[in-house]
């Protein structure tokens, strides 16, 4: 007899434990990682990946990334600081939001890319705005206040219908 049991627990037991790190390593609540994120939408994009995107979200989420702050703690490294700019730590946070004028022109590029591919992707203005507006907010200030949103009365229904779709 074939079952898809054994799976179907191994793979509660992967996700449960998978919440738990993030819970912890992010310092987020667990419950909201449960029944908030849509993790039927995370698996269909990681299948969607390819290999080398997924090596890097996995090394990216573990801390395993050669930041300088961890390359330093490998030895690997003499300072932690970032290449570019020098004052400050190259932790993964700092990657992101780095303020040096070549980081911040490459983000406004990709960030523009990403635009455009959902727009391609025919997203919900309502959506391709949030998703915009927020990146570029916690790229300019990522210890800062979320912007201001004006939510149109179709945004709800409109993530809702998403959600279901998947994305
Ligand atoms: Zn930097």
């Amino acid at each position: 007899m074939v079952s898809r049991v054994q799976q179907a627990l191994c793979d509660a037991i992967h996700h449960n434990r998978l919440v738990e790190y993030l819970a912890d390593r992010c310092d987020l609540n667990e419950d909201v990682l449960c029944y908030k994120v849509c993790w039927t939408s995370i698996a269909q994009a990681r299948k969607q990946a390819t290999f080398t995107q997924r090596k890097f979200i996995t090394k990216w989420i573990s801390g395993d990334t050669p930041s300088g702050v961890e390359m330093h703690c490998r030895q690997q490294r003499d300072c932690p600081n970032c290449p570019i700019y020098m004052t400050e730590d190259e932790s993964l946070v700092h990657i992101l939001t780095c303020s040096d004028s070549r980081s911040v022109d490459l983000r406004a590029t990709l960030l523009l890319e990403l635009h455009e591919w959902l727009i391609a992707e025919l997203t919900c203005p309502w959506i391709r705005e949030f998703l915009f507006y927020g990146l570029q907010s916690w790229f300019d200030d990522p210890e800062g206040h979320e912007p201001g949103l004006n939510w149109h009365e179709t945004f709800a229904p409109s993530v809702q219908a998403q959600l279901s779709l998947g994305w």
